[in-house]
């Protein structure tokens, strides 16, 4: 057995924990530069509340940029151009207070601010960029998200899009993990519906697809029953992410969201993901589908093609996912799939690609643009004959 683990330095989890914020910032250094990405949050008490514990740790802090969509070559290399022009001193580090967009905004500034041997964050990508790597360690990052999804609170990439030429691809490193994370589950009840849903589906393809990945090591799998589990199990009969999104206050039910997208994210920085997020990626490129969703519409159908590779992995997750000793393989098969569908249906995740706005002529696109770090980690191979067929089918 062999394996490797990042994992950020140092997690804190729990409801209303926000309020420690100052002292975990202070571990980080003295000026705060804060990309923020909830629009729910801006104005709301709870954003006050932190921000006066940083004032009690007296630091500085230093508003850079809200975003409010997933973040873009152009975007990286202005603010963290901005960032050196206005002059780094010792003790900066990056603080993001949002979802996984404002979170692989600040991984990618603190690594930009620090590696200038590129003319672009580009060059630094996967598979579009010149190779370039990160060689000195970026700005420390203090990680909050907002939302239950990404994991990117745990990860080593920052995905990054642009549109013309269409792309969305990772810059990587191991030296891009956030240093400290902080998941409040409590910052995440003001999130709308359709983003609990979508976000919430996100975690769970992480953790269906870490699990089943041919990078997965035994460590990682356990992560991922745990996350698993934690939607699963414990609600009433009812998955963690169904209660958070009917009952926004359901306080057991968003401590579940939370832990499972936080263990979504260290075992997919450790074990890679699938064709579901390989299409993703595509799909947001392409048809400007959020990465969310497009995981929530994808998951069934990356279920059903791996299903008879790793037919015992999906087996196992039928029991798990419907609290049954389920003893028929088939069936447990089967009953994975079956719940994943109904649990779409029931938050409202469309079913079908063109929904989301995909058009016949744009599947030849987003099959090129599919290729990548996450597909290479699906179970089975596929190919562009057999992804194009798939795709249309489901249109
Ligand atoms: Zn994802």
């Amino acid at each position: 057995m062999r394996y490797d683990i990042l994992t950020p330095r140092k997690i804190v989890f729990g409801w209303g924990r926000r309020t420690e914020i100052g002292e975990l910032a202070r571990w980080l250094g003295r000026r705060g530069l804060t990309v923020g990405g909830s629009k729910t949050l801006k104005g709301h008490p709870m954003l006050d509340v932190m921000k006066a514990s940083i004032r009690r740790a007296e630091l500085e802090m230093v508003d850079l940029w809200d975003i409010t969509r997933e973040p873009e070559v152009i975007d990286i290399d202005e603010v963290a151009a901005a960032v050196v022009r206005n002059g780094v001193k010792e003790g900066d580090f990056l603080i993001a207070i949002g979802g996984g967009a404002a979170i692989d905004t600040a991984k990618a500034i603190a690594a930009m601010v620090t590696n200038r041997h590129g003319d672009s964050v580009q060059d630094f990508l996967e598979g579009v960029g010149r190779g370039l790597t990160i060689e000195n360690a970026p700005l420390p990052v203090l990680a909050i998200p907002t939302t239950a999804g990404t994991g990117s609170e745990a990860t080593k990439n920052a995905v990054i899009s642009s549109y013309d030429p269409p792309f969305k691809k990772s810059l990587r490193s191991e030296r891009m993990l956030p240093d400290v994370v902080l998941v409040d589950p409590e910052l995440t009840v003001s999130c709308p519906a359709s983003v609990t849903a979508a976000s919430g589906m996100d975690a769970i393809t992480q953790l269906v697809e870490s699990f089943v990945s041919i990078r997965a090591t035994p460590f990682t799998r356990k992560i991922c029953r745990r996350g698993l589990r934690a939607v699963f199990e414990g609600h009433g009969g009812e998955p963690a992410i169904v209660r958070a999104v009917e009952q926004p206050t359901d306080r057991r039910a968003r401590e579940a969201m939370s832990h499972a997208a936080l263990l979504s994210g260290i075992a997919l920085a450790n074990s890679g993901l699938g064709m579901a997020h390989g299409v993703a990626a595509a799909l947001g490129v392409h048809a400007r589908v959020r990465h969310g969703l497009a995981c929530a519409v994808m998951l069934p159908i990356a279920m059903k093609v791996n299903q008879d590779t790793v037919s015992n992995d999906f087996a196992e997750l039928g029991r798990l996912f419907s609290g049954r000793d389920i003893r028929d393989e088939d069936e447990a098969i089967e009953t994975s799939l079956d719940i994943t569908q109904r649990i779409n249906e029931r938050i409202g995740i469309p079913r079908r690609l063109s929904e989301l706005g995909v058009l016949p002529e744009q599947i030849p696109a987003i099959v090129r643009s599919s290729r990548g770090n996450s597909m290479n980690g699906n179970p089975r191979e596929i190919d562009d004959a057999e992804l194009t067929a798939l795709l249309e089918s489901h249109l």
